[in-house]
């Protein structure tokens, strides 16, 4: 065979947009780096980006005009269904295929994607260098070899082969940069409705939160030392170059990294070469335990203009004993105003829905936020992802229901924390904040303390009809969705100068 065809398919959609042809689509950086050193090693690929569901005729159809040997589905959690369906319809379809999964779901639940009809291999981990050994094994026999590292395969004699995971790449200097032309960068929602570029300069996280992926996956490897790396400053520099030159319309940085600032060393080391040779805005994600005033102007002073930081949970206590993330309140406040000051929008993490979580605890959250003056929260539900510690917890609680959709916005079912609650919550988040933050800002001492508890009793007494306000809530945050995606797609040139100017407004 030579070199093979290699078609990544990436399913890019939400239960909830499944149907929406309109919504452009997100970077991956793991297809992106795959198909990079694929195609140093000789190979073709190709990208085929959904960012909605296709019919059975049509994907076929598609799949059919790649004439792919071998075809990679990236599989997210909240994904397993789409593709669960696509496999089944290229085993009837293209049986003679080899089709495989990779990604955070197949590296953490194997047993579960390997069961899938139509699926017949599943790489755990960083996927880089076992795609190309297993790719060039297949070209050259036109068999898969079941012996390849981080492969679970299903042989044919009906057992499947699982081989050890192979340990990650430690200099990440050494992969090539991300092939960008496998996406059409103009049209992917950030470029096309900001102006901002996803990059990712490192993998991995020194912390070990016990609802985050990032922090098991960690476990799958042989030798977890050193899982957590950042290219060099040069070589992450001279991918933002690379990045600008694909882009130059390019305004902005948006570093997806786990926390930027992971190491204090690196993130000065690199920002000095950012100012001198890049010198764009930038958002990047930070941890409050990781800042003071020193980074804290040295990110503005490099671009940075917006961070998001995970604060997930007002309660310190409930963050430790649930979450294994150790920080004081007072300091998360400080590290907030502190980044105010120096002109930074701070945006937080937060999660709703957790085991143990109650309407009173939710509030802490809130008002945590209020005290904080965040500029705009991302309030997200709660996701039991496999072999995470939190999944474990909220199992031996009794709180998982295997009849629970994983596309149910509500995952746990929590007697005391009922749906009605946990609406009221997440469609309210955003106005509670800033309910309470009026409180906070106009009283002190006793009589602040008798209001804040005036409202709490209000929210959570027996006769505030928060179910009603949460549906009513919900309907409205839909329209806006839906009218924001319109206006996106439509007058794109508005919908940037309106997003810039509520950015601005915020600062
Ligand atoms: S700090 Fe962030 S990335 Fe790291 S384990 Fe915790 S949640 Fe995950």
């Amino acid at each position: 065979m030579g070199k093979v065809n290699f078609l990544f398919i990436y399913p890019d959609f939400l239960e909830a947009t499944r149907h929406i042809k309109t919504i452009p689509g997100n970077y991956n950086e793991g297809i992106a780096s795959i198909s990079a050193v694929l195609r140093r090693g000789g190979h073709n690929t190709c990208l085929y980006h959904q960012t909605y569901m296709p019919d059975k005729e049509g994907f076929i159809e598609r799949v059919k005009s790649y004439s792919p040997d071998i075809i990679g589905f990236t599989v997210r959690t909240s994904a397993l269904d789409f593709v669960a369906e696509m496999a089944g319809w290229l085993d009837e379809a293209l049986p003679g295929v080899f089709v495989m999964a990779g990604g955070y779901h197949p590296s953490l639940a194997p047993d579960e994607v390997i069961g899938l009809r139509g699926i017949d291999a599943v790489c755990l981990g960083e996927g880089e260098y076992v795609t190309l050994d297993f790719v060039d094994s297949f070209a050259q026999s036109g068999q898969p070899d079941t012996k390849s590292d981080s492969f679970w395969i299903k042989c044919d004699d009906g057992t499947i082969c699982k081989n050890p995971v192979r340990p990650f790449v430690e200099d990440l200097d050494t992969l090539p940069f991300p092939d960008l032309d496998l996406f059409n960068i103009r049209r992917l929602k950030s470029n096309a409705t900001q102006n901002t570029a996803e990059v990712i300069v490192s993998r991995g996280c020194l912390y070990s939160c016990t609802y985050c992926a990032n922090a098991q996956l960690r476990n799958i490897y042989p030798d977890k030392k050193r899982y957590t790396r950042f290219r060099s400053p040069e070589n992450a520099v001279a991918l933002l170059e690379k990045v600008l030159e694909k882009d130059p319309e390019i305004e902005a940085f948006n570093f997806n990294d786990a926390i930027l600032n992971m190491y204090t060393d690196w993130f000065y080391a690199f920002t000095a070469l950012y100012k001198e040779r890049i010198g764009k805005k930038y958002t990047c994600n930070l941890r409050f335990d990781h800042l003071d005033e020193k980074m804290a102007r040295e990110l503005a002073d490099s671009g940075c203009y917006l961070v998001t930081i995970g604060l997930e949970n007002g309660n310190e206590d409930f963050r430790k004993k649930y979450l294994k993330r150790v920080m004081k309140n007072e300091h998360i406040i400080e590290v907030s105003h502190m980044l105010k000051r120096f002109g930074i929008i701070v945006y937080t993490y937060n999660i709703i829905g957790l085991p143990f979580e109650t309407l009173a605890l939710s509030l802490e959250t809130i008002k945590l936020n209020a005290r904080m003056h965040t500029d705009n929260v991302i309030a997200s539900n709660f996701f039991p992802y496999p072999a995470t510690e939190i999944r474990r917890i909220a199992e031996e609680a009794g709180f998982l229901d295997p009849s629970v959709s994983p596309h149910d916005p509500v995952q746990l079912r929590m007697p005391n924390y009922p749906r009605r609650d946990f609406m009221y919550v997440k469609f309210g988040f955003l106005k509670l904040i800033r309910k309470y933050r009026k409180i906070y800002q106009k009283y002190e001492g006793d009589d602040l303390a008798r209001r804040i508890a005036r409202l709490d009793g209000k929210i959570m007494g027996k006769r505030h009809p928060r179910g009603l306000i949460g549906a009513v809530r919900r309907r409205r945050h839909l329209m806006v969705v839906s009218l924001k995606r319109n206006v996106s797609r439509l007058l794109p040139a508005i919908y940037k100068k309106l997003r810039a100017r509520s950015i601005k407004s915020k600062a």
